[in-house]
């Protein structure tokens, strides 16, 4: 949806209430006391569903990311469009300046808590196939004093450390022979040390057990076998775009380019929820338009719900 769309199908807070309203019923609502999708009634005076069972109540936004906000659908709506407008993303301080929201922070939780979703959206999917995996050390603020303290360099406190993953189709042109790699869906995700327990965890977590793991050849990866089909050791050095590793370095280059660009320096704290975003994106790159679609669903599909 571009803009010109979005403010001809949401000019105002009642078309919104009209969409989540449609969209919830179509989906059935879920009742957090009987804990499954039961039948429920529509009141429209005060615009809340009460559950044929027990009779509890549920608001439009109840389950979906917007519960317990007081900003108003519309506001919510505007922001899943600025959410999904950039492949780079806005700025807090941009985003609170469009939205005409009065206080930073409103805007700060408004962006983690849409970033949140979109990361609990990608947790839904394993990569599978041939999977390429490594790890990314991205500079992260910290208070200046503290920081002159640090070591320098890679794999410092400087840095938080990223496992990055991506699923890595093999392709061959069939005039010229030319062999290359087709990237599908990638995985970002914050570990606090390069362990065998780290990096175990997460390949566990997010890689399909049939597929071809691709790695460098760091000690910590040497009982990755056990967890996929099979586990391919290759010599790689860090800064390669090419080869048997590339869409990883490919992606890692572009996230620092994006973290820079944008947010200068994120706190560890938060950085889950700009990988989040980053990699929502990545994985729906070729959704142009449609991307507001996906994050509208992504913000009040059930799911959501159900993790309560
Ligand atoms: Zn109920």
């Amino acid at each position: 949806m571009n803009i010109f769309e979005f403010i001809n199908h949401f000019p105002n807070e009642e078309s919104c209430e009209i969409f989540l309203k449609t969209y919830r019923d179509n989906t059935g609502i879920y009742c957090k006391t009987c804990k499954c999708i039961s039948k429920h009634y529509w009141f429209s005076g005060r615009k809340f569903f009460e559950c044929s069972k027990c009779r509890r109540r549920s608001s439009l936004k109840s389950g979906t990311v917007m519960e317990s906000s007081n900003l108003s659908l519309h506001t919510w709506f505007t922001a899943f469009l600025l959410m999904s407008a950039t492949k780079k993303g806005f700025s807090c301080l941009e985003f609170q300046r469009q939205l005409g929201l009065k206080r930073y922070e409103t805007a700060f939780n408004l962006m983690h808590k849409i970033r949140s979703v979109m990361g609990k959206r990608d947790d839904l999917y394993f990569l599978k196939g041939i999977v390429e995996y490594d790890e990314a050390y991205v500079r992260k603020a910290t208070q200046h004093e503290v920081q002159k303290r640090l070591k320098r360099g890679k794999g410092s406190q400087n840095h938080a450390i990223v496992a990055v993953a991506s699923e890595s189709t093999p392709l061959e042109d069939p005039d010229s022979g030319i062999k290359s790699r087709h990237c599908g869906f990638f995985k970002m995700r914050v570990l606090q040390d390069v362990t065998k327990e780290s990096v175990e965890q997460f390949v566990a977590e997010t890689v399909t057990p049939k597929s071809v793991l691709f790695t460098d050849k760091n000690s910590a990866y040497y009982n990755l076998e056990r967890l996929v089909e099979e586990h391919v050791k290759v010599k790689s050095s860090p800064d390669s775009t090419s080869g048997d590793l590339n869409w990883v370095h490919v992606a890692i280059s572009n996230l620092k380019k994006n973290l820079l660009g944008i947010y200068h320096m994120v706190s560890e704290k938060y950085l889950q929820n700009y990988l989040n975003e980053f990699v929502y994106k990545l994985n729906r790159r070729y959704f142009g338009e449609k991307l507001f679609n996906r994050l509208i669903v992504t913000s009040i599909y059930p799911y959501v719900q159900h993790s309560e």
